[in-house]
């Protein structure tokens, strides 16, 4: 940073040197060629006038310069003007010599137009001289000569390299000054910032960025304080979901070989020990499958591999009593309750696999978690805008402060966690797929009285 911007000085700098001293000479030639050019269009024009000598006497004094006309015939002055007091290069008898010669090279010029830079003996500084003819080359009717000194600028150049080397040195302080302290507040921070995300990169999750200094700087190292917090966040679920998923791979893994093994050691020859035995295998298969598939839907889900939603319309009550249906057996079996209080029935356009897939998982949830009256309650709550359905369970509740947790990937209560045999995905499976249907949904608990789920679908 700090090369680049003396770089970028330095640059400037060499500019400036160059148009003040090695462009002014040029420049001032430049425009003084101009001038004499000007003035001999104002003479040509004016030459005409009755009062022309007036014109001229004033343009020769506005401009500095010495006027001499001469007529081509007579080679004698119609009109002269020095305002040199006498030193000017093309008035008096010495000058002659040279008017021949200069009156020689017009009409030798294509255009009969000649510039000269001569050094004025008398003054003993640089003057420019000017000749041009008047008329054509057969028939020349006279010529007009301009002669202006030029100032010497040399001196004008040394006080401005003086001047320069002064300004320079200012100026090289002044940056090395700045610089320093933009390297300071800019490019430090960002160096900071770097090297802590190289320390990031390394996988260490819990350093901080600090880019204390400036506005951008601090905004970035917020980001990533925020972006390293996340990716900690990320990296402790994965390795939650490894414990967890090895933990829950492991129990039915353990159950199916031992049950086989009883099966082939001990039950192979009793029919009814031995159907006990394979149901035990078939039961802990179907869950190692559930599991599986769970991770392979929430990964489907979230990469959106699953694509886009596959919406059809469908009857909302009718999917509930259908889906009801399938929990008659556990209800029979086990004691449990299901209420539904269902309201009229309205057609939703949704996808209709994943919701239900939600309906389930919010179900067997509510299965799961209600206290020991078993009572699950499913409401259909029709409103203008949507169709509200509630899921409710009579359990232990969940802790407010484990509310916003609970659609995490792999979150699960402590409770949860040895109670009942789950993967942590049911709700973060149910969380895509209401979003990508944008469906608001919630949770509302109450410690020791249960929880209930909801979701508005939108009519
Ligand atoms: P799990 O497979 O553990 O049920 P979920 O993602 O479905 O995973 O739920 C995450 C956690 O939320 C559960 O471990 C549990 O602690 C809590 N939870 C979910 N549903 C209920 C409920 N109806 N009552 C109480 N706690 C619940």
């Amino acid at each position: 940073m700090w090369l680049y911007f003396t770089l970028f000085i330095i640059i400037i700098l060499a500019m400036l040197w160059l148009f003040q001293t090695v462009f002014l000479e040029m420049g001032y030639q430049g425009m003084k060629t101009r001038d004499i050019k000007k003035v001999a269009n104002t003479i040509i024009s004016a030459i005409n006038e009755p009062d022309y000598a007036q014109i001229l006497n004033r343009t020769a004094y506005d401009n500095n310069m010495c006027i001499n006309i001469i007529d081509a015939a007579t080679s004698s002055s119609i009109y002269s003007i020095d305002i040199m007091a006498g030193s000017c290069a093309i008035h008096g008898a010495d000058s002659l010599p040279d008017l021949y010669l200069f009156r020689r090279q017009i009409m030798e010029s294509s255009t009969g137009i000649i510039y000269l830079r001569a050094q004025n003996a008398k003054l003993n500084t640089p003057t420019l001289l000017f000749g041009m003819l008047v008329g054509t080359k057969e028939n020349p009717a006279g010529f007009i000569f301009l002669n202006t000194s030029i100032a010497p600028l040399n001196s004008t150049i040394a006080i401005l390299q003086e001047q320069m080397l002064y300004l320079t040195i200012a100026i090289l302080a002044v940056e090395l000054v700045i610089s320093f302290y933009m390297a300071k507040y800019i490019a430090r921070p960002i160096v900071k910032i770097t090297k802590s995300a190289e320390v990031l990169a390394e996988g260490k999750y819990n350093i901080t960025f600090d880019g204390s200094g400036y506005d951008e700087a601090e905004r970035l190292a917020a980001t990533l304080n925020f972006a390293s917090e996340e990716i900690s966040k990320v990296d402790s679920l994965r390795r939650d979901l490894i414990a967890n998923i090895s933990h829950d791979l492991r129990t039915p893994l353990t159950m199916v070989k031992a049950y086989a093994e009883m099966v082939r050691d001990l039950s192979g020859d009793n029919p009814v020990k031995r159907a006990e035995h394979v149901n035990v295998i078939i039961d802990e298969s179907n869950r190692l499958a559930a599991l599986v598939n769970d991770i392979l839907d929430l990964s489907k889900i979230e990469s959106n591999t699953a694509g886009d939603l596959n919406r059809t319309e469908f009857g909302i009550s009718e999917k509930l009593l259908q889906i009801l249906e399938r929990y008659r057996l556990l209800s029979e079996q086990q004691g449990y309750t299901f209420n539904l209080e269902l309201d009229e029935e309205v057609i939703i356009s949704a996808d209709v696999i994943k919701m239900e897939q939600v309906l389930y998982n919010l179900i067997n949830n509510a299965v799961n978690y209600t206290g020991e009256d078993k009572i699950v309650t499913i409401r259909q709550k029709n409103s203008a805008g949507s169709v509200r359905i509630e899921i409710s369970d009579t359990g232990a509740g969940i802790a407010p402060e484990k509310l916003p947790l609970i659609f995490d990937r792999y979150y699960r209560t402590e409770k949860s966690q040895r109670e009942v045999i789950g993967t942590g995905l049911g709700l973060s499976i149910v969380k895509a797929i209401l979003k990508s249907h944008n469906y608001p949904f919630g949770v509302q608990s109450a410690e020791g009285k249960g929880s209930t789920f909801w979701v508005e679908i939108r009519r």
